[in-house]
């Protein structure tokens, strides 16, 4: 008998106990410890942020998994202990044979000076609903997509957000009386993935009208004037500001001992293995160094593949069987572009000497795509 312990039930907490739930029989158990009582499907904040969707539609109660077997511990996380895979919560101390850690990445706007309070974080559903009601009254001006630090999840995520608004917008007749803009501190979009992708996305958002700002790192906002600086020196003026805020590890994590410089968790790249013996880390968490230089994006279809990965290495080595999986870094992105389109980019991130990836021009299909595999997620794990 095992007992497996999962830190986290978003993406890769979540597919981690299905995969396992499926392979081991009901002797061992399976416990996932999570603050919230509601998974969200995330990539549908944008969605909601056009009025597309409510919060209810793209939430589903993890308790719900009770009745496959799955223990679920709404709590918060204190303290973790890798070397005796112990773990404090709130309200109880949890031990087992192994532990997995998907406690993803979290926004942090505190560290910008004005940055707190100036915008709309699209990357929180409060934030993402106060964005829906100003959206709703916005008229006319600037609307400045600002990601406001590296890294952040899901490479792709602002770029849809910005043509999307642009898509809104144009539906209702303002598009002659608005101006979107992305500032990132990038070069290009989705750098890791290579020049021809952050060509390719550049290309999409231009081709909406969309203006891009690469090396453009804020360092303040002066939400009184609605004013940005940059550490190049220039300032851009907005009317609406969207905000993608700088990420960082959960802080229980750090606070183990699990993280190297730059805060995160590093892993063996294909096992996901931790220095610490049967304790895993997989999704936004971790830190993997692709061959490139840059790390692997933080982005829901890694800890996906990776939780799946964990999964079944755990279950195989319960039943003493050999042979273990590794994640071969495959990753998949839909790009929404609003006006009923999408663009679908795909590749492996752990090619050498760098990712190849290609892009599918923009159609209906793959925007329908998206749609299928929100509601395929929302029912598929639950
Ligand atoms: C707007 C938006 C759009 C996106 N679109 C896409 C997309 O199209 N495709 C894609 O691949 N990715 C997308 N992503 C990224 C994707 O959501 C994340 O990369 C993915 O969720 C990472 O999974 P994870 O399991 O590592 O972390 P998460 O899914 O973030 O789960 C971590 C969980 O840990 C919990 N937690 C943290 N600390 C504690 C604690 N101390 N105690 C208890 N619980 C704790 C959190 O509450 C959270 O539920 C998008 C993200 C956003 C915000």
């Amino acid at each position: 008998m095992a007992d497996i312990l999962i830190l986290g039930g978003g993406v890769g907490g979540l597919v981690t106990a299905n995969t396992l739930r499926r392979q081991l029989d009901r002797r061992h158990r399976i416990i996932l410890v999570e603050r919230q009582r509601q998974h969200v499907f995330t990539p549908a904040f944008l969605w909601m942020m056009l009025g597309w969707r409510e919060p209810q539609e793209i939430a589903r109660d993890l308790a719900s998994l009770e009745r496959k077997g799955i223990e679920v511990v709404q709590d918060e996380i204190r303290e973790i202990d890798p070397v005796a895979r112990q773990v404090k919560t709130e309200r109880r101390t949890l031990s087992a044979d192994y532990l997995v850690l998907a406690l993803g990445a979290e926004g942090s706007l505190g560290g910008i000076p004005g940055l707190g309070g100036a915008g709309h974080n699209v990357y929180d559903l409060e934030g993402t609903l106060g964005l829906r009601d100003a959206l709703r009254q916005f008229r006319e001006g600037r609307v400045a997509v600002l990601i406001a630090g590296l890294p952040f999840r899901c490479p792709a995520a602002p770029y849809e957000a910005a043509m999307l608004i642009e898509a809104f917008l144009s539906r209702r007749g303002l598009r002659e009386r608005v101006q979107v803009d992305v500032y990132t501190p990038e070069t290009l979009p989705m750098p890791v993935a290579g020049r021809a992708m952050g060509e390719a996305v550049k290309g999409l958002v231009e081709s909406r009208g969309v203006g891009f700002h690469p090396q453009h790192k804020v360092v303040a906002v002066d939400p009184e004037r609605r004013e940005l600086a940059f550490e190049n020196g220039t300032r851009a003026g907005y009317d609406l500001l969207v905000v993608i805020p700088p990420h960082r590890c959960a802080p229980v994590v750090k606070e183990a001992g699990l993280t190297v410089e730059p805060g995160w968790v590093p892993v063996d790249k294909g096992t996901l293995q931790t220095g610490h013996e049967r304790v895993f880390a997989i999704g936004d968490t971790t830190l993997i160094k692709l061959p490139v230089g840059l790390p692997l994006p933080k982005a829901g279809v890694f800890a996906h593949g990776q939780g799946e990965v964990v999964a079944e290495n755990i279950a195989a080595e319960i039943a003493g069987r050999s042979g273990a999986r590794r994640f071969d870094g495959f990753g998949s992105c839909i790009i929404d572009m609003g006006h009923g389109v999408a663009a679908y980019a795909k590749g492996n991130f752990y090619a050498e000497p760098a990712p190849a990836m290609t892009m599918r021009s923009p159609s209906r299909l793959w925007h329908w795509g998206k749609i299928y595999f929100e509601k395929r997620w929302l029912r598929r794990w639950f």
